[in-house]
C-alpha cells in the first residue's frame, strides 16, 4: 500500500490518574501536526497489587475519566488495549501487536520530554522505535537546546524517527492535580469540568496516603 493510503494513528499512553489538559493538548496538537486520522487514548493497566491504592483512582475510574475527557472530540478514541487482567503491558508489545493487526497503519506514539529522558530505561526501546514514529512534546521547562540535543541523541542511538511536537510548555501534571484536590484547593481548568465533577462525586484523591 502506498504511503498516502496508510492510516495514521496516534497513541497517547499514560496512567491518566487523572487525565488533564496537558494530555488532551498533546493529543490534539499531534493530530493536527501529523494529520492523524485518530488519536487513541490508552490508559496503562495496573498490576493487581497496584489497583485500588489509597489516594489514587481505581482502574475503572481512570478509564471513566478518560472517556469523559475525550467525549467531545471525534478525533479522539479510548483504547482499552492495555487494560488487561494481569495488568501491566509493555509499550513495545502493544505497538507490535497493533502493527500486526493493522499492517496498513502507521503509528505515532506521543510522549512528553520527561518520558524521552528515561526512554532508554523502558523495556526494549529499540522495538518501540521500530514499530512507531515517536512524537515528543516539551515539558518541565526543558531548555530548547537541551531538548533538541536529546532528540538528536535518541535518533542516533535508535536510528528512529523522533519528531518534535510543536506545543508550549504546559506546566501541569496529574501529581499536582492530586495534591490540589487532596488539599481542597481548586483544580478547575487543569482538567475538563466533567472529569473534575466525577472526581468530586466519587471522592477520589482525598486521602493523604500518597507519598510525595
Ligand atoms: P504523574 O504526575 O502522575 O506522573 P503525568 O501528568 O506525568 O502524571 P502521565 O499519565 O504520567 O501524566 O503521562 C502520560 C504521558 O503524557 C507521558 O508521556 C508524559 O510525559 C506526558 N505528559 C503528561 N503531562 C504532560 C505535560 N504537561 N506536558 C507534556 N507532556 C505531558
Ligand atoms: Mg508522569
Amino acid at each position: 500500500m502506498s504511503e498516502e493510503k496508510k492510516r495514521k494513528i496516534g497513541i497517547m499512553g499514560g496512567t491518566f490518574d487523572p487525565i488533564h489538559i496537558g494530555h488532551l493538548i498533546l493529543g490534539e496538537a499531534a493530530r493536527q501536526q501529523f494529520s492523524l486520522d485518530k488519536v487513541l487514548f490508552m490508559p496503562a493497566g495496573n498490576p493487581p497489587h497496584k489497583r485500588n491504592r489509597a489516594g489514587r483512582a481505581g482502574d475503572e475510574q481512570r478509564v471513566d475519566m478518560v472517556r469523559l475527557a475525550i467525549a467531545s472530540n471525534p478525533g479522539f478514541a479510548l483504547s482499552l488495549f492495555e487494560m488487561n487482567e494481569d495488568g501491566y503491558s509493555y509499550t513495545y508489545r502493544t505497538l507490535e501487536m497493533l502493527r500486526k493487526r493493522n499492517p496498513d497503519t502507521e503509528f505515532y506514539f506521543i510522549m512528553g520530554a520527561d518520558s524521552l529522558f528515561d526512554f532508554d530505561q523502558w523495556r526494549d526501546p529499540q522495538r518501540i522505535v521500530n514499530a512507531a514514529h515517536i512524537v515528543v512534546a516539551t515539558r518541565n521547562q526543558t531548555d530548547p537546546e537541551v531538548f533538541n540535543a536529546l532528540l538528536e541523541q535518541r535518533r542516533e542511538q535508535f536510528h528512529g524517527d523522533f519528531l518534535k511536537l510543536d506545543t508550549p510548555n504546559l506546566d501541569i501534571s496529574s501529581k499536582r492535580i492530586r495534591e490540589l484536590i487532596r488539599n481542597r484547593e481548586s483544580a478547575r481548568y487543569y482538567l475538563p469540568d466533567p472529569v473534575l465533577n466525577y472526581i468530586r462525586e466519587h471522592g477520589i484523591y482525598l486521602s493523604s496516603a500518597e507519598k510525595q
